[in-house]
């Protein structure tokens, strides 16, 4: 079994072994003592995680989350990893990240376009281990390209594409072939990964810059 980064472990909770972090419960999810249960269906990472993907990451990475939502997955970040900028352009969730970020001190929520880095460019540090991106929209790679500048030379790129996102008629595996041919041009792909078992035509990539 793969190694999880330090602070993310295989534990049994309500019965069951599930993946988890610590922190304080966000969306009604099982725990165990300051364990929260990290639900792969409801988490694009947490589904790269659990199908074992390769993410590189040992826990206490500087990290940039690119379609934060309401905080699901970003709290289970900011659980693990070291200072985690999230950036979500729609009002509605960031109120909710607002929350999520309250009792966490490594998370900084942004309300900024991530298809605008320059609007934040003055926040983020740079060389930042990892990007994790899942914006579900129309160009999903172009955003991936756009960020490329926050990230260090040895960091990763760990991309949710949902293939409805780019062309709701197109088969998702053309899509995925446009969406990775190109990445190419900034990113070298080293694992991608159907997460169909957890969400229905996505696809999993980590890549890191070229
Ligand atoms: N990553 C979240 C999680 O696992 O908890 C779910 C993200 S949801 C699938 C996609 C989110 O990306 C939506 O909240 C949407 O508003 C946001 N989004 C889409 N395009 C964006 C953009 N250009 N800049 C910032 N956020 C964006």
């Amino acid at each position: 079994m793969r190694d999880l980064p330090a602070g993310v472990e295989r534990r049994e909770i309500d019965g069951q072994e599930r993946l988890a972090t610590q922190g304080e419960p966000v969306y009604g999810e099982p725990t165990d003592g300051e364990w929260r249960a990290w639900d792969p269906t409801r988490s694009k990472l947490g589904a790269m995680f659990d199908l074992e993907m390769d993410v590189g990451l040992e826990g206490g990475e500087t990290v940039l989350y690119l379609g934060a939502a309401s905080g699901t997955t970003v709290s289970h970040v900011a659980d693990f990893a070291g200072p985690t900028y999230a950036v979500e352009f729609a009002a509605r969730p960031a109120r909710d990240l607002l929350s999520v970020a309250e009792p966490r001190s490594r998370l900084f929520p942004l309300l900024k376009d991530a298809r605008k880095p320059a609007t934040y460019a003055h926040v983020v540090e740079s060389d930042v281990d990892a990007i994790v991106q899942d914006v579900a929209t129309r160009g999903q790679a172009r955003v991936a390209l756009e960020n490329r500048q926050f990230l260090a030379d040895d960091g990763r790129l760990l991309l949710a594409v949902k293939a409805r996102s780019e062309d709701v008629t197109r088969d998702p595996g053309d899509v995925f072939d446009d969406v990775r041919a190109e990445l190419e041009d900034g990113y070298e792909i080293l694992e991608t990964r159907r997460l169909d078992e957890y969400h229905v035509d996505h696809l999993g990539i980590v890549a890191r810059p070229r």
